[in-house]
């Protein structure tokens, strides 16, 4: 069988071909430019390619409401031309087969669910700690959706009691993705992130914010696992960090041995690593072409 993933992020489009056990066969990467020039670009690389089914996991906001006339568009982003682009129209447009579409988090929980971290299991939260703070909810076995899709990312948190930055988020100044993504990191310290020492005090800011986002999500979904990739969470001093704190938070309340005695098999990075989205994407094409 073969299935094409696409991962779309803000940086770079990874599309790939893949089987139903999630091993990726071939894949190529291209910046992401106007959206024209990189759907004509997708479209070279899968023609002729004979996949039966494509899945998407893209960075967004994104249109998923299929009811919707604007289902398949990117919506309100920044980014020059893809807003209001009909990303899902037009591959659907070049080729006649069953498409999976969801956003880029949501494909890496799915995927995590399938065949990585989250194996076997009915829920799951995927966070990426990168560019920007994205998270995907996969819980009683299906991928949450809601009104628009969760925006996770942008939840505020509360500040640390020795911290005055004013964080970088343009629409909310100090939720999450501005108090911990990357860039906050480097705009707060000076200095890129890939290069503060495993011992800067740094960490323990960041593990701080996500911790307090972790608790959040643990009272309100009480997913089963929660899994941290991107870019930052290549700094693994984090995890401990991290998995103390949380637990410190919710301070015994919730009442789960997962939570009080096996943190480390409950906070984890991705089982899939960085394949994490692409996987994803393979799985949204796979259960696109099961629905068939
Ligand atoms: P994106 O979010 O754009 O898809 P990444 O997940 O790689 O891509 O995230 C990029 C961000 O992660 C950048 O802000 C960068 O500073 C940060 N980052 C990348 N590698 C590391 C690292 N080893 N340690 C800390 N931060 C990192
Ligand atoms: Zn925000």
């Amino acid at each position: 069988m073969r299935i094409g993933a696409i991962e779309a992020g803000g940086t770079k489009i990874v599309c790939g071909i893949g089987n139903e056990h999630g091993g990726i066969e071939e894949r190529v990467s291209f910046p992401t430019e106007q959206p024209e020039r990189s759907l004509s670009k997708i479209i070279s690389y899968f023609e002729g390619k004979g996949v039966e089914a494509i899945g998407i996991g893209t960075f967004g906001p994104i249109n998923l409401d299929s009811e919707s006339e604007s289902y398949g568009c990117v919506t309100t982003t920044p980014k020059p031309g893809w807003s209001g682009f009909p990303f899902l129209g037009t591959l659907k447009a070049a080729f006649d087969i069953p498409f999976g579409w969801d956003t880029d988090v949501n494909a890496a929980a799915y995927g995590e669910a399938i065949w990585g971290a989250a194996k076997g299991l009915d829920s799951c939260v995927y966070y990426t700690i990168g560019t920007g703070i994205g998270v995907g909810i996969y819980s009683e076995s299906k991928l949450v959706h809601g009104l628009v899709h969760p925006e996770g990312g942008h939840i505020r948190t509360r500040r640390h009691a020795d911290d005055s930055f004013a964080g970088i988020c343009p629409y909310h100044g100090d939720c999450l993705e501005g108090m911990a993504a990357g860039p906050a990191i480097e705009r707060r310290f000076g200095i890129k992130a890939s290069e503060l020492h495993v011992d800067h005090k740094a960490w323990e800011l960041e593990a701080y914010y996500i911790a307090e986002a972790l608790t959040t999500a643990i009272l309100m979904l009480s997913p089963k696992k929660i899994i941290l990739g991107g870019g930052v969470m290549h700094q693994k001093q984090l995890f401990p960090l991290i998995r103390a704190k949380v637990q410190q938070s919710l301070n015994g309340y919730v009442s789960s041995d997962s939570l009080l005695a096996d943190m480390d098999n409950y906070i984890v990075p991705p089982g899939l690593g960085d394949n994490a989205g692409l996987c994803g994407a393979l799985a949204l094409g796979l259960a696109a072409l099961e629905r068939t």
